[in-house]
């Protein structure tokens, strides 16, 4: 097990992808693939996103 720190929720976990260097747990990962794109919570990783997204575009 190789616990990381999720980029989105704080929380560390031993599941989960990275996102160019942005590790992002399983959970979260399921809840910004459903989330709908008005929706608040995606806002808030897209703005997270945009934290590493300086040197890489999506
Ligand atoms: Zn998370």
């Amino acid at each position: 097990m190789n616990l990381k720190k999720c980029g989105i929720c704080d929380e560390e976990k031993d599941n989960g992808i990275f996102i160019y260097h942005m590790y992002i747990c399983e959970a979260c990962e399921k809840k910004i693939v459903t989330t709908d794109v008005d929706n608040k919570e995606y806002q808030l990783f897209v703005e997270k996103l945009k934290g590493i997204n300086q040197t890489y575009t999506i």
